[in-house]
């Protein structure tokens, strides 16, 4: 399955690849964890960047049976290539797009109550009962029916009733912060929503949710960042395998002398002479460029063969600089590729650098990248 238009890799700048295997292995593990919840999927924004297809295609084969995405639009996709999966839009009904959805059995994740009306009154109108999730708000204020309209329904059952809720939803503000207390305001108002709807399917945890508590499981868990080996939860050890892989090759490398400065607005001024080696690919690939090395804060760091290599100075649209100066002979060399994350620098530390988050970066890397799809066999 493609999941862009193809690049020759033999003139790509930056390559993305992405380990299906390691994708599926966090899925099982994420599985066996939340057992016996069921395992779901979240895979919106083109599966957090790295390719709806495969990355869907990969997990319904590893046994993942429901898929969350962010529009309607996305789950057209999903729908193309998984005929038998569930599939939930988290953006919810937009207006008019009722007979869009049912139309590729797609549920939406229902965010208001203007949303429950509007399906109800579709599902009334077409004499059928079709699946959505209810999404009630426990405290984060983003999006979910609030305590006033969830006590609406409460009163109201007969307002759900002409379609079939299959899912009781809320989402966790804080769940990255095991110590934050919103955490148990919205553990006990979820518990509370489940006593008033006790036949619904309930789901609460994100990939944070799942990694720090049990009791927040419940029927289903909705892991996102977690499957694409990113770090949930700051400040504690990563246990996913890393998935994605964003390589640039070297198309230079030169000798600057102590003193002078690379690239634009000279904010780093070598301390010895220095080798660099300038790689073909920039933040227009999405690489940020809030990673730079600036005096006196030292930028983000790449790797080539077992040595780390910082970066030097500016990151700018289509190259990146970084020092090779230490490295033995022979291992910067002009075609030679150089990990800007991966296995050995973690997509978290770079987005750290740039004062952003793993989510960030994944989603947000270029069209211009080639990309490839390997199994863990291909990656050692
Ligand atoms: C994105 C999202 C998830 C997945 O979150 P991660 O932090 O990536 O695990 C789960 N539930 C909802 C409602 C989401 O928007």
């Amino acid at each position: 399955v493609s999941a862009a238009p193809e690049r020759d890799p033999a003139l790509a700048g930056g390559r993305l690849t992405v380990n299906l295997d390691a994708l599926a292995d966090n899925w099982r593990l994420l599985r066996d964890r939340s057992s016996p919840a069921e395992c779901a999927a979240a895979v919106k924004a083109n599966g957090y960047g790295l390719g709806i297809g495969p990355v869907v295609q990969s997990l319904w084969d590893a046994g993942c049976k429901t898929f969350f995405v962010a529009l309607a639009d996305e789950g057209l996709q999903v729908r193309s290539l998984l005929p038998q999966a569930d599939i939930y839009v988290l953006n919810g009904l937009f207006t008019g797009a009722a007979d869009d959805l049912a139309q590729a059995d797609l549920r939406p994740v229902l965010g208001s109550v203007d949303e429950v009306y509007e399906w109800a009154a579709f599902c009334k109108k077409r004499d059928e009962t079709l699946a959505a999730a209810v999404h009630m708000d426990t405290g984060m204020n983003r999006l979910g029916l609030s305590a006033k309209e969830t006590d609406q329904l409460t009163r109201r059952p007969d307002l759900l009733r002409p379609f079939t809720p299959t899912l009781l939803m809320s989402h966790l503000a804080c769940a990255d912060d095991p110590s934050h207390p919103l955490n148990e305001r919205q553990l006990a108002a979820f518990n509370a929503l489940k006593t008033d709807f006790p036949d619904m399917p309930a789901s609460l945890a994100n990939s944070a949710g799942i990694l720090t508590r049990s009791d927040w499981y419940f029927d289903m868990v909705r892991p996102g960042i977690a499957l694409y080996g990113g770090e949930a939860v700051a400040g504690s050890p990563n246990p996913m395998a890393p998935v994605a892989t964003l390589e640039s090759r070297i198309i230079q490398v030169r000798n600057v002398a102590v003193g002078e400065t690379v690239g634009y607005g000279a904010t780093q001024t070598l301390q010895r002479d220095s080798r660099i080696a300038l790689l073909s690919c920039g933040y227009a690939d999405g690489y940020h460029r809030l990673a730079s090395s600036n005096d006196p804060n030292p930028g983000a760091v790449a790797w080539l063969d077992g040595h780390i290599v910082p970066l030097v100075g500016r990151v700018s649209m289509d190259l990146i600089a970084v020092d090779v100066t230490d490295l033995p002979d022979g291992l910067a060399t002009r075609g030679a590729w150089v990990e800007l994350f991966g296995a050995n620098i973690a997509v978290d530390d770079v987005a750290k650098q740039a004062g952003t988050i793993g989510y960030e970066l994944l989603t947000g890397l270029g069209s211009r990248l080639s990309r490839r799809y390997i199994t863990s066999a291909e990656a050692s």
